[in-house]
């Protein structure tokens, strides 16, 4: 059962005679044990459910089928993207420590670190990602406790040179983790390059309907925490509010992931309605079978648009002509990435919000990844708090359209585009 496509819809849940065949909704907050005796252990950490904010095991199936997708050890279902990344990096870090961070991130990712991280005294540093390796060196602290970046940038659509940046990081003894929500693990798989842990806004693809918004943590397992022991003392040293569990020992390759449902679950919450995980897991069904369509369809739409004289520029790593273009081909399954294209409507910032309001089958919306062609204006919505000079670190120009290829047929997209393009121009 090793085929993407066959995990996609058989992985994390298998039932047993006589269940259900479909993955059952755990609509319960609380389970309920025999004995007194049954109930302590599980404040032991003894395997088991206590209490839908650490754990449920709807939501256990769907995140065991992600993990099982990008060849993890496990996984941990949160209620969005951000927390996602948030739990991902607070896990390992507390006030005082720095991580650092490609620059050309999703705008959300890019003030949950710069801003609100920073309010909680953890540090960032961000580094364009196509800086030379020295720039990388020296960005690394004794604090430094990990190492971030996007596996195709939203929405910048940079590709990560994955075998770079895990080199760097792990000379200086720290963990990579890349949020892999746009290509999916259908299209990339980091932990084949070296990668620790990878996140995912379930809200794109994996949902693929815009029906839920929610997240995922993946372990590989592969991060020897004990190497590094001084530097993760949370993951090797004894956890007082747990009676002295140490997560690195106690549960080995699972202790991260543990230590997030024990320890930021219990204490934070995020986590997603049982109901969620259900729509997440319709999605994941035909994740493969969609990111395929998708794909295709981006192609034609980026080759139509690369030829047009109304467009200024056109990124999709699926253009030979694209910077992204070989680090795609070596990445990502068959060099296909996402269905998302960034282009620039030639005449600027005006052009382009022209351009926007011609628009008739492209929706605008706040979002990407999901079945409908939609279309976004970065510098005026999503990235509106960032000043020029952010706007242009994070590689997001002013006149830089976000589209969102669907899964309609590509000529009806093609004419849309066609004809709000006449309509900018006029
Ligand atoms: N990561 C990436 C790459 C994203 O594109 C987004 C949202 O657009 C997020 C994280 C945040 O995810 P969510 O909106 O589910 O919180």
């Amino acid at each position: 059962m090793s085929h993407i496509e066959t995990l996609c819809v058989q992985a994390g849940y298998t039932p047993k005679n006589g269940e259900p065949r479909i993955l059952p909704i755990t609509q319960s907050t609380t389970y309920k044990y025999d004995t007194n005796e049954a109930m302590a252990a599980l404040f032991d950490l003894a395997p088991g459910y206590m209490y839908t904010r650490l754990s449920n095991p709807t939501c256990d199936a769907v995140a065991a089928r992600i993990a099982a997708l990008e060849g993890g050890v496990g996984g941990v279902l949160t209620a969005s993207g951000q927390s996602a990344n948030f739990f991902a990096l607070f896990n390992i870090m507390q006030a005082g420590d720095h991580f650092i961070s490609t620059s050309n991130i999703y705008g959300g990712t890019f003030n949950l670190f710069g801003v609100t991280m920073k309010k909680m005294g953890i540090e960032v540093t961000f580094v364009d990602p196509n800086a030379d390796d020295e720039t990388f060196h020296k960005a690394f602290r004794p604090n430094t406790k990990a190492f971030f970046s996007e596996s195709v940038a939203n929405p910048s659509l940079v590709v990560c040179d994955f075998e770079r940046f895990v080199k760097i990081a792990h000379e200086h003894g720290v963990p990579v983790i890349v949020d892999n929500t746009f290509p999916t693990p259908v299209n990339c798989r980091p932990f084949e390059y070296g990668v620790d842990i990878v996140t995912h806004s379930t809200t794109k693809y994996m949902d693929g309907h815009a029906a839920t918004v929610g997240g995922c943590i993946v372990d590989s397992g592969n991060f020897d925490w004990f190497a590094h022991a001084d530097r993760y003392p949370m993951m090797t040293t004894p956890d007082d509010s747990y009676h002295g569990v140490t997560y690195a020992k106690d549960f080995g390759k699972m202790g991260y992931l543990v230590k997030i449902t024990a320890q930021l679950m219990r204490d934070l919450g995020s986590t997603p309605a049982p109901q969620n995980a259900f729509y997440i897991n319709l999605g994941l069904e035909t994740l493969a079978l969609r990111m395929e369509r998708h794909v295709q369809n981006a192609q034609k739409v980026a080759e139509y648009l690369q030829k047009d004289p109304r467009v200024s520029f056109v990124s999709f790593p699926g253009l030979k002509s694209d910077p992204g273009y070989e680090l795609a081909q070596k990445y990502m399954k068959n060099g296909e990435t996402c269905g998302v294209i960034s282009f620039g409507v030639k005449g600027g910032r005006e052009k382009a919000i022209k351009f926007m309001n011609a628009l008739k089958l492209a929706a605008i919306v706040t979002h990407v990844a999901d079945v409908r062609t939609c279309v976004l204006h970065p510098a005026s919505s999503t990235h509106r708090q960032l000043s020029d000079e952010q706007l242009i670190a994070c590689g997001v120009a002013p006149d830089l359209v976000r589209l969102s290829v669907g899964i309609e047929h590509v000529e009806d997209i093609i004419a849309d585009l066609d004809q709000a393009l006449a309509a900018a121009e006029a």
